[in-house]
């Protein structure tokens, strides 16, 4: 199971799919990449191997973008089935998780009180539909507040559909690496992913929320500070 994402000038789709490549020895059961096409969030997605997520984004069209997330899964909450796989969404964020929400069906159960309707079995819509819930218009701080409820473990690529320039990550247990290289940014569940684009990066503490930009990246503790990270560098060979 991984997840990736990138912002930068290289044509998205593709640098998801390359970089879900190298975390292919995790081991998965679907994929599927959510890329801001024309200021829209498009998702493709599948039960399955890249292969198959290939063959779907050549049968459906593959958007064309600059800014993604992108996942591998390995099913914990719901059968391994196209609408199980990640990306998921609410009306106005999508998200790719990797790792469990031990309170979900709680937050669930809370949520469907509110009118809340879900598509899928997993855990992860709960994180979607929970951010969608609470989004204020600033994302740190609907991250931030979301974060606070969630009992488990996460690694989390975030977007909303009023940043159509940016991707959101955050973790607590499960791994989660931000690659930076000159005018574009990447997240990543391991260093191999984005090896092929660069070899400096920095790693995310338990509940450090990045923001990845145009502008690069930048860094947040649980109290919404900045905060500074030391760069990486990888020596070692693909
Ligand atoms: N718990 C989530 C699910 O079952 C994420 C699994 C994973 O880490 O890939 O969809």
């Amino acid at each position: 199971c991984g997840i990736v994402g990138y912002v930068g000038p290289k044509d998205c789709s593709e640098v998801l799919v390359n970089a879900l490549t190298k975390l292919e020895y995790r081991g998965y059961d679907s994929a599927g990449i959510a890329v801001f096409d024309n200021g829209e969030i498009k998702t493709v997605k599948t039960k399955g191997k890249l292969q198959d997520l290939k063959d779907k984004l050549a049968e459906v069209g593959t958007p064309k973008g600059h800014v993604g997330i992108g996942h591998t899964r390995w099913a914990t909450h719901g059968e391994p089935s196209d609408v199980n796989s990640h990306p998921h969404s609410g009306t106005r964020v999508t998200i790719v998780h990797n790792g469990i929400i031990e309170n979900y069906m709680e937050l669930k159960d809370f949520l469907i009180s509110k009118g809340r309707t879900f598509l899928s079995d997993t855990d992860t819509e709960v994180v979607a539909q929970l951010l969608d819930y609470k989004y204020n218009g600033n994302p740190l701080e609907t991250i931030d507040s979301v974060m606070a409820e969630l009992k488990g473990s996460f690694a989390l690529g975030i977007m909303f559909k009023d940043f159509p320039d940016r991707v959101f990550a955050v973790r607590r247990e499960s791994p989660l690496i931000v690659g930076v290289a000159e005018g574009e940014c990447f997240i990543a569940s391991d260093v191999p992913a984005i090896l092929q684009y660069t070899r400096n990066y920095y790693l995310l503490d338990h509940d450090e929320i990045v923001t990845l930009s145009p502008d690069g990246v930048s860094f947040v503790d649980e109290h919404l500070d900045p905060i500074e990270k030391e760069l990486q560098t990888a020596d070692w060979d693909m």
